[in-house]
């Protein structure tokens, strides 16, 4: 029996038609990289016993400010592996080179978006190779990780990553430029989240277009609403997609 071709040629077609491309990824791009998502049930009982509290305890300002060497710990289990980007945003950055405007919205902070080549790319939870000093405000790379413990800065400081921590408020300028280039998108590609959390759930509300596209493995409360629907893995649907479009000849 022939697989059902036909919803990845109605994507790529949307593609193809598309200039203005919005992606609008959650944690589910993160775990096709092969990170780890402590966001799971699984992941959450693992930290709570590896660390004595679950992750959203550790990732919150007031774990930061009282006990910055378990928060330290964590992030340097979590967010500094060798992850490389995955096939889904490969095809993002592929679309890019190809001449389309694509914005990238992202709950993720790997910064592997901008690794694998896409240059406009918002992340709404800030980015995990980004730092500063609390004291100076002097900025730093991933380097300040080597330090043992607690990194400090030559003023004596303590270093933070640039990431919004539970307790602390989303940067109001990425949301701004994250909703107006939703609202002005030809297609919006959703992946990898359930759209359960705000403001991931509200960004939808501001496309007015007839492409919307969800890519999850589990449904979502927003899959009545889309124009296109997978429950599988974006990598594949991009894959099958971009296959279509060689197909055509394009
Ligand atoms: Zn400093």
């Amino acid at each position: 029996m022939e697989a059902n071709t036909e919803p990845y040629s109605q994507f790529a077609h949307m593609l193809q038609q598309s200039e203005k491309i919005v992606f609008f990824g959650g944690a589910g791009v993160s775990t096709e990289s092969g990170l780890k998502d402590y966001r799971s049930p699984d992941g959450i009982y693992r930290t709570a016993q590896n660390y004595g509290m679950p992750p959203e305890e550790i990732l919150s300002r007031g774990c930061f400010d009282t006990d910055p060497a378990l928060f330290y710990r964590f992030f340097r289990d979590y967010f500094t592996g060798q992850a490389q980007p995955c096939r889904a945003h490969k095809a993002l950055a592929l679309l890019e080179q190809h001449g389309k405007q694509v914005t990238v919205v992202t709950q993720n902070i790997d910064g592997l978006h901008q690794k694998a080549g896409s240059s406009y790319v918002l992340e709404l939870h800030g980015s995990s190779n980004e730092f500063f000093c609390r004291s100076c405000r002097k900025r730093f790379g991933t380097e300040c990780l080597a330090q043992p413990g607690v990194p400090r800065c030559s003023c004596g400081g303590i270093i933070k990553p640039k990431v919004t921590l539970y307790g602390e408020m989303l940067d109001e300028q990425v949301i701004d430029r994250a909703i107006s280039a939703i609202a002005g998108a030809d297609i919006l590609i959703i992946g990898g989240t359930s759209l359960a959390v705000q403001p991931a759930a509200s960004f939808v509300r501001y496309y007015s277009g007839s492409r919307l596209v969800i890519i999850n493995k589990e449904a979502t409360g927003y899959d009545a609403n889309a124009n296109l629907v997978f429950h599988e893995s974006i990598g594949d649907v991009f894959d099958k997609a971009f296959e279509q479009l060689n197909r055509a000849g394009t």
